[in-house]
């Protein structure tokens, strides 16, 4: 038979699914021997079996009942008796603790007679009893039965002005709660259309009732499905025996946590809230003392309280938030559970409870979550004494000043100028993107912290608030206001992303301690927070197997990706060589060519630049590995708009004027443009199509390399084909491409020690047939962000539209670009990874996507047995991190 109720006595830490969070740690401080309140918890299982019968089913309510009887004889009270009743508190508890769960129910057993018994038992204070009373009345009318909360709160106030200007609760006496009690019984009986159940044999088993419903209600659903909890735990119920915290000075409530849970540090610290019971301290009726005063007023039940909380963390071996209230004088612990704490706090605690010896290096490392890593990186504002004008979504950390612009292009110019600029929109689009990256911050009216706006600055590292619908924008007037507040464009907002404030003007912002400590600086490299980052990293970087590389395209790139920890370049992209005034005008020449003379013409001139940027990277690189992709975007990317070109022509033609030249261009634009160009003529079909462009760029590579080996320095040279979907598409490139590069070394004299020619894997066909391509690869790099694009058959640029609805709804696991989709995509990497190596034993295996630095996708990189993940330099830390974490966590699931 499956058995419903636990005594907190029957259960642990550990039984969780079964007894809730909140049920499983009163059993285990129960047993530890912590001064408990006596209870016991009715399982999930009987919440799933009352909602799938629609009613208790008649064991729980017989073994409720046992226990209740038990509950009675161990606390030599009986439920409700008028002489000296026992009292019981109703608490929800679900596995995760949840909003929207049913809030708990005080003084349940109270009624017209064993509110006497109350009064008894305190010695004759009647008025606390009946208070308590009326309190209970009105928990119990708003919490199970629905009644609105507004009706009792405006009858409270109601005998309040009856009492006097200005009364407060606290100056109702006896009788005038006498008569609340009974207003409040009115209104109770008006919206239930029934008495208040005075049986509290009754009171028990509807509140029992509500808490099972609470599990499907509205706000319980929104939010399992907002943050990926199942529908299927249900929630447990706990009854405990009430203790009181509002019988007087000698009496309290508070929170406590056994370290500071925003910088770390060991030392308890929490809120104290003397003659008032739980619930007053989170509807914050009056201000909360901090938890060090409670040491003046109660030295004994303090130092009680510190000797508990040294006992919980060397039980749970971390940092426990704790419930307490005292009563006359006695301490009681009401809940525990590992305690919330700020990015910041969680490496400085876990670096000192790994010097205590409370945990070890394995378990220290697994406590930093690399998820929010960057955090530490970000400057912070300095906002004490300014007032925020408005408030939106903490979108993406990190602080920002700049120059408020409306629109991306502004936003580029601006920057372009030098300006440091915030890009102010209602939301923003994939055409935005190049002001999103040129401006110092972002900032939206509208959309959640999923927009397009939100995504793009996470993945980029750009702080955002997002949503802050105060800010009223007027594009016509180039201005916005929030709250009365006027800011037109020019002028200077702060805005930060920890929190989702925004400020007129300009704050003062702070560098994080941890790039001070990387830039040198003697105090910050004193600060704990620094030694926490570098000890668990280099435990991190201890443990990896996989490497880490950036994704990085210019020297300054490189260098910094380097400073970082970077095991080398993965991806080095050639497009960006491509712009730039001289070189655009080359790359049209090139493209525009009618004779091979013309067209070498212009390689001629791209080589030298091209050379030099590879110079400066096989510099900064010496000694690492640097992957550079061949050219890889549709060649019209450097061409100018057909449209705006073909308006040129006819007004020119209108004029008059000799438009021969811009006919020309438009007749080559024409002829160039695609339909779907990121499915056309790019990546190795350009190589195909225009065999000296990818000579040429080998060249470059090949000559920079001999340049930088002939200085002594050690340059390690992959070459990546992008965009390759058959063998025969590699053969040919490198049979092309080969003899470039062999005649040059030949020539030089030179000889590398590291020169490697791979594709790309980001074609579906490409990973399905991975086991020839290996046969004439030296690696594969994983194009994940076009690989997941096609595999979808989602363009990215266009699946802001609908990817939050998508999650909502789960019809993806999380947005597949930014953690690798492991039951689609994922299959296609596996498949290639075990394909090729059967193909190419040699084979290396690494990916380029957005992905690798994202730690869930870091994890299944390891586990697939790539070597490498390569990611932007802003994320090589994240990756070491998740790396090292991906050791210990299959080691702990493989010895489970
Ligand atoms: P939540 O999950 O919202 O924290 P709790 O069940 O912990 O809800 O209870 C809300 C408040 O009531 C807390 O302050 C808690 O300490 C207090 N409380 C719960 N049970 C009792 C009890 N048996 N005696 C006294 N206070 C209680
Ligand atoms: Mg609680
Ligand atoms: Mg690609």
């Amino acid at each position: 038979m499956t058995k419903y109720v636990y005594d907190f006595h029957e259960g642990n830490k550990d039984m969780k699914d079964l007894l809730g969070g909140k049920g499983a740690n009163l059993a285990e401080m129960t047993n530890m021997g912590l001064p408990v309140p006596p209870g016991f918890t009715i399982t999930t299982e009987a919440c799933l079996a009352y909602l799938a019968q629609g009613g208790a089913p008649p064991e729980m309510l017989g073994e409720a009942g046992e226990h209740l009887v038990r509950l009675q004889d161990a606390m030599g009270k009986v439920l409700g008796d008028p002489e000296d009743p026992l009292l019981v508190s109703v608490r929800s508890g679900a596995k995760f603790s949840m909003p929207g769960m049913m809030d708990t129910v005080l003084n349940l057993g109270l009624n017209d007679g064993s509110v006497n018994g109350l009064a008894k038992q305190t010695g004759g204070d009647v008025r606390f009893a009946r208070d308590a009373y009326r309190r209970f009345v009105q928990m119990f009318g708003k919490i199970v039965m629905d009644v609105p909360g507004d009706a009792f709160e405006h009858a409270l106030d109601e005998a309040k002005e009856r009492k006097g200007p200005g009364a407060q609760d606290t100056d109702l006496d006896a009788e005038d709660l006498a008569a609340v009690i009974e207003r409040f019984r009115e209104i109770y009986r008006e919206h239930t259309g029934e008495d208040f159940p005075q049986d509290p044999k009754e009171q028990l088993n509807l509140a029992i009732a509500a808490v099972f419903r609470s599990w499907n209600g509205k706000r319980a659903r929104d939010y399992r499905r907002q943050n990926k909890i199942s529908d299927d735990l249900g929630t447990a119920v706990n009854v405990q025996a009430m203790v009181f915290g509002n019988r007087g000075d000698d009496s309290g409530t508070g929170v406590a946590f056994t370290r500071d849970p925003a910088t770390g540090e060991n030392v308890p610290y929490g809120d104290y809230l003397p003659n008032a019971q739980g619930e007053d301290v989170v509807a914050g009726i009056r201000n909360t003392l901090p938890l060090a005063e409670l040491q003046k007023l109660d030295p004994v039940s303090y130092g009680e309280l510190i000797q508990v909380m040294h006992t919980l963390e060397m039980h749970y071996r971390d940092m426990c938030d704790i419930e307490i209230t005292i009563e006359k004088g006695k301490l009681w612990i009401l809940q525990t559970r590992i305690g919330k704490r700020t990015a910041f706090g969680e490496w400085v605690m876990a670096h000192d409870m790994l010097n205590e010896s409370l945990i070890d290096e394995d378990t220290a490392l697994l406590r930093v979550d690399a998820n929010r890593l960057e955090e530490l990186f970000k400057r912070t504002v300095q906002a004490a004494g300014a007032t925020p004008i408005a408030r939106g979504l903490n979108a993406s950390p990190g602080a920002a000043t700049g120059k408020v612009v409306f629109s991306a292009d502004e936003a580029e110019a601006w920057a372009k100028g030098g300006e440091r600029v915030i890009l102010v929109r209602r939301e923003t689009t994939p055409d935005d993107y190049h002001g999103m990256i040129a401006a110092q911050g972002i900032l939206t009216s509208a959309g959640g912290t999923n927009s397009h706006a939100a995504v793009v600055a996470r993945g980029e590292g750009i702080p955002a608030v997002c949503g802050a619908d105060q800010i009223k924008l007027d594009l016509a007037s180039r201005a916005f206001t929030a709250n009365g507040t006027k800011v037109v464009e020019g002028d200077v907002v702060t805005i930060d992303g920890f929190t989702g404030n925004v400020y007129v003007g300009e704050l003062p912002l702070e560098d994080s301690v941890l790039e001070k400590a990387r830039a040198g600086d003697a105090a910050a490299r004193e600060t704990r927070i620094w030694k926490a980052f570098q000890r668990l990293m280099a435990h991190a970087d201890a443990r990896r197997r996989l490497r880490v590389r950036a994704n990085a395209d210019t020297p300054d790139q490189s260098t910094n990706a380097r400073e970082r920890g970077a095991e080398g370049i993965g991806l080095c992209r050639t497009e960006h060589m491509f712009l730039g005034q001289e070189r655009v005008a080359a790359v049209q020449q090139m493209i525009l060519a009618e004779t091979p003379e013309e067209e070498q013409a212009a390689y001629d001139v791209l080589l030298p630049l091209q050379r030099d940027d590879f110079v400066g990277i096989f510099r900064a690189m010496s000694g690492l590995p640097v992957t550079v992709r061949l050219l890889d975007p549709p060649l019209h990317e450097f061409l100018p708009n057909q449209v705006d070109l073909a308006v040129q022509v006819a007004l020119g033609r209108e004029r008059g004027e000799d438009v021969s030249e811009q006919e020309r261009l438009l007749r080559k634009v024409n002829e160039m443009h695609e339909a779907n160009p990121m499915l056309g003529l790019r990546g190795v079909r350009l190589g195909i199509v225009k065999p000296g462009l990818y000579a040429m760029q080998v060249r470059a590579i090949v000559e920079a390399a001999a340049t930088v080996k002939k200085e002594g320095l050690d340059p390690q040279v992959e070459i990546m084909i992008p965009l390759v979907a058959t063998k025969g598409e590699l053969e040919q490139m490198r049979a092309e491409l080969e003899p470039v590069a062999r005649e040059i070394l030949e020539r030089e004299g030179v000889e590398l020690d590291h020169l490697e020619w791979g594709t790309m894997i980001e074609v579906p066909r490409a990973a399905v047939t991975a086991g020839e391509i290996a046969e004439v690869a030296d690696f594969f790099s994983f194009g994940t962000n076009d690989l997941t694009q096609m595999g979808f058959g989602f363009s990215r640029d266009d699946i802001g539209k609908f990817v939050g609805m998508y999650e909502e709804r789960k019809l993806v696991p999380a947005n597949p670009f930014v953690t690798v989709d492991r039951p689609g995509i994922g299959r296609l990497m596996r498949l290639a990874v075990e394909e090729g190596k059967a193909g190419n034993p040699a084979l290396h295996l690494g990916i380029c996507g957005e992905h690798g630095g994202d730690p869930a996708s870091v994890t299944f990189c390891h586990e697939v047995g790539l070597d490498y993940v390569s990611c932007s330099p802003f994320r090589v830390e994240t990756a070491r991190l998740a790396a090292g974490q991906a050791v210990i966590g299959s080691a702990e699931s493989a010895s489970k």
